[in-house]
């Protein structure tokens, strides 16, 4: 049989194509998602090799899992779950110790605003219950005694309340933490585009098919509308907002980020969003502004160089720091 010039031709082209498309990285991804911490945690992981991929979120999830044993007041094995019952306080893990060294310092720079030393107010307001109430004011003033960023003393790995009813809850910064630890163990696993949402607590690793994420940001009052697309690379982005736990009586709403001076949830905004370099620092960030109130938000916001904010005021004013607009781009 004559060979046929064209299609021989034709089979050469089409067997390079094959080729030059087989050594072409082909962009898996993986995206998986459990329930921890209180909500669901999602992962999206990019890369060539999908087993390698598995392997990488399957340790994330276990690392996540791991600090959510270490820092969550629900667990009674927790370091801060002993560290509630102990009378004095204890030596805590390192990884315990770094959380609550960067939740001090924020309360420190945010004049008490952020504390981590609600547990017992936490506890009172009891939001997660089925029937949640506002409680008495005399319960709500006796949690607040000898409360405060001094009731809470960190030196190396040893923490020291002040008085033995000291409650301290991480829920303003632990998951924030735990989501960094995440994104370290995909590194490690040489993943270098990666997602981890923790409900509103985010990293963005990387970028996302060569160009950076893009986020939507949650509109505080319309459920499923977005307020502002930000875009981002190797950065936390987390949103605070009243709209997350909360329940209405005679028509107010009580939500979860408390005014440690009045003991009642603060006033000054209905959500917070901030970027900035790690997502631990951007959720106690995010807490802490949502407490002050834009403009004492935004001016505490002004000694954090590498993280910036937009805020939503209770009257529902925008409010951003100076260099929130590198971030935010047309949807
Ligand atoms: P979430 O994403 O779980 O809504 P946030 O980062 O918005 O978390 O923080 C809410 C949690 O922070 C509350 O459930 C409580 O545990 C804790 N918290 C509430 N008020 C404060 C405060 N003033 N300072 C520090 N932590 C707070
Ligand atoms: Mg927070």
């Amino acid at each position: 049989m004559p060979w046929n010039r064209p299609l021989i031709l034709g089979l050469l082209i089409a067997l390079l194509a094959l080729t030059w498309w087989r050594l072409q990285p082909q962009a898996d991804e993986v995206r998986r998602s459990q329930f921890m911490m209180g909500t669901v945690v999602e992962i999206l992981a990019q890369g060539e090799d999908p087993s390698a991929l598995d392997e990488a979120v399957t340790a994330a999830f276990a690392e996540m899992a791991r600090l959510d044993r270490l820092l969550s007041s629900h667990r009674q094995e927790s370091d801060i779950s002993r560290l509630s019952l102990s009378e004095t306080g204890l030596t805590v893990a390192t990884e315990t110790a770094e959380v609550i060294a960067l939740g001090l310092q924020v309360a420190r720079r945010s004049a008490g605003a952020f504390d981590l030393t609600l547990g017992r107010l936490k506890t009172l307001w009891a939001l997660d219950s089925d029937s949640p109430q506002v409680p008495s004011l005399a319960a709500i003033t006796a949690t607040l005694d000898d409360l405060g960023p001094e009731a809470l003393m960190l030196s190396g790995r040893m923490v020291r309340k002040a008085n033995p009813a000291l409650q301290v809850d991480l829920g303003g910064i632990a998951k924030g933490y735990a989501v960094d630890r995440g994104i370290a163990v995909l590194k490690e696993h040489g993943v270098t585009a990666a997602a981890i949402n923790a409900g509103g607590d985010m990293y963005l690793l990387g970028q996302r098919l060569e160009r950076p994420w893009r986020i939507g940001i949650q509109h505080p009052r319309q459920p499923n509308a977005v307020l502002v697309t930000v875009q981002v690379s190797d950065r936390a982005v987390v949103t605070s907002g009243d709209y997350e736990r909360f329940f209405e009586q005679n028509g107010k709403r009580y939500h979860h980020l408390f005014d440690p001076k009045s003991g009642f949830p603060a006033q000054g905004c209905r959500s917070v969003t901030i970027v900035a370099e790690s997502v631990a620092l951007a959720d106690a960030l995010a807490t802490a502004v949502f407490v002050l109130g834009p403009l004492s938000g935004l001016e505490m916001l002004k000694g954090y160089s590498g993280a910036e904010g937009m805020i939503v005021a209770a009257d529902g004013r925008l409010y951003a720091s100076d260099g929130w607009a590198a971030y935010q781009v047309e949807p």
